[in-house]
């Protein structure tokens, strides 16, 4: 392939950013990057009553977020091209010149038709076991017909005329070779509506001759659009570009596609941020959803990706989402990331306070040197078992309260008491004797101290200082957490502890 490749993410700003869009928006992505092609991003904001506010903008924000960059559209136009924005591409008459041409010649014509008298004919079509399909009653109306709909003041639609039994095939890059019979989309289809604006169907194919699109990569929601398209491209003399129509997502849970009420599962891209999933973690796990490389590799960065790429290994079979595999996948980009850049993410969602987690932790009221270094070390404790960023939040939130905690001492019960105080004691006297803030290596040093002064050993000398410490037996390096408390901290655990044990 040569470096003529044109591809398109196009949005409809009714909603924001959603995984299906992500996927649409990371697989032309994938497809420009990897041939060296271009990627433009046009807003298809035609549908004025669904558009909704900000939509355009979360898409946008979102896509940085994920690392997907465009090199053409609203806020990059090429002249050669622009507008980027369908709403503008209709004002400026782009869409009304080809639908004078289609009426022109024939190929197209107005509807008077209203809402019941279609509503009637779908009714009838439906009594009769017939799939609802556009009867034709307008094609080659009479001028009479005509002028007593124009006196009635009817607005009429304007739909395309639709070739009898003719084949719409083409090679799909995922789903092979793809055909439909002319007589079987439903009927001769409004290409433009009664308020003047073109349907989506026309919009498109307009856009993607103009914008000069090689390859037209989106949901496979849109398979029965597709011969749709591919008529108004005859119709007009146009040749069609390449399609893929990617997998849909569906929800193992229910077995069907994914849909915006599945209230358990995350499908809104600014919810994976806001729940501490990084970006390259998401991007990493979307490019599997409808793709898949040769061999075993799951951990693959953008570039690995963008070079992977394969167009022709689309998958045909919907993409189930999995959770625990994308839990998985965060909690490996969590592990191999850099601590202080894992720390300044998770500082950003408590600046952001976009989530319970973030707002307890904003509530603590530190300032960002403080937020910084408390985030630091829980990250030091905890980067290997955590799965998202919201749990350093939730560490760091008990951490940094751990005295208005309802610690358990339920697993003292299960110790030697004499020994536990022992131990506890001892420790005590090392902590009072520190001064200042003492790292995690002194209170290593100190508990191996304490353990070769009272021979107490393993779990006999860990078990009472996870206790004392996070109120549970089991925890990360304990030194650690130690270090994140002051001293003044550290005794009054002790004392609650010595208390609890008497
Ligand atoms: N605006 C359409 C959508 O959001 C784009 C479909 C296409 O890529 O053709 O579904």
């Amino acid at each position: 392939m040569d470096n003529k490749v044109r591809v398109r993410y196009a949005p409809s700003p009714t909603g924001f950013l959603h995984i299906g869009n992500a996927q649409s928006a990371l697989f032309n992505y994938l497809f420009a990057r990897h041939f060296n092609g271009t990627m433009v991003l046009r807003i298809e904001d035609t549908d004025l009553a669904r558009n909704v506010d900000n939509g355009e903008q979360s898409q946008i924000e979102n896509l940085h977020w994920l690392g997907i960059d465009w090199d053409e559209g609203p806020d990059k136009p090429n002249a050669k091209y622009a507008p980027y924005h369908q709403t503008e591409r209709n004002d400026a008459g782009i869409y009304q010149k080809y639908i004078q041409e289609l009426l022109d010649k024939g190929l197209a014509y107005k509807d008077y038709a209203t809402e019941e008298e279609l509503k009637e004919m779908r009714e009838q079509q439906k009594a009769n076991g017939e799939p609802p399909h556009y009867d034709g009653r307008w094609y080659n109306a009479s001028e009479e017909d005509i002028k007593a709909a124009e006196a009635k003041g009817i607005k009429p639609t304007v739909r395309i005329h639709l070739p009898e039994n003719h084949v719409y095939e083409w090679d799909d890059w995922a789903l092979g070779h793809i055909e439909f019979n002319s007589d079987n989309i439903g009927g001769d289809f409004v290409i433009q509506k009664s308020n003047g604006l073109p349907t989506y169907n026309f919009a498109v194919v307009i856009d993607d001759h103009l914008m000069e699109i090689t390859d037209v990569i989106r949901g496979a929601d849109h398979i029965s659009n597709t011969p749709k398209q591919m008529a108004i491209y005859e119709a007009l003399g146009f040749e069609h570009p390449h399609f893929c129509h990617i997998s849909l997502i569906f929800n193992p849970a229910t077995g069907k596609k994914l849909s915006k009420r599945d209230a358990n599962t995350l499908q809104f891209i600014s919810q994976y941020h806001r729940h501490g999933y990084l970006s390259e973690a998401i991007f990493n796990f979307i490019a599997f959803l409808g793709w898949s490389p040769v061999g075993e590799q799951e951990i693959f960065s953008k570039d690995e990706l963008i070079k992977a790429y394969d167009p022709k290994r689309m998958s045909s079979s919907p993409a189930y989402f999995d959770q625990r595999k994308l839990d998985w996948i965060n909690a490996q980009y969590i592990k191999k990331m850099d601590v202080e850049e894992l720390a300044d993410r998770t500082m950003t969602l408590v600046h952001e306070n976009d989530s319970d987690q973030a707002k307890r932790v904003a509530d603590l009221n530190l300032d960002d040197a403080a937020l910084k270094a408390l985030l630091v070390k829980v990250i030091k404790i905890h980067q290997r078992d955590v799965t998202k960023l919201i749990e350093v939040l939730d560490h760091a939130w008990f951490y940094a309260t751990v005295l208005d905690q309802d610690l358990s001492y339920e697993d003292f019960g299960k110790l030697d008491a004499a020994e536990t105080k022992q131990v506890l004691l001892a420790i005590k006297d090392g902590v009072a004797a520190f001064d200042g803030q003492p790292s995690a290596a002194d209170y290593s040093a100190l508990i191996k101290q304490v353990g070769k002064d009272t021979g107490v050993k393993g779990r006999s000398l860990y078990f009472p200082l996870n206790i004392t410490f996070t109120g549970k037996s089991s925890a990360p390096e304990i030194n650690e957490i130690m270090a994140v408390y002051s001293t003044t901290t550290n005794l009054t655990l002790l004392d609650r502890a010595l208390a609890a044990l008497n």
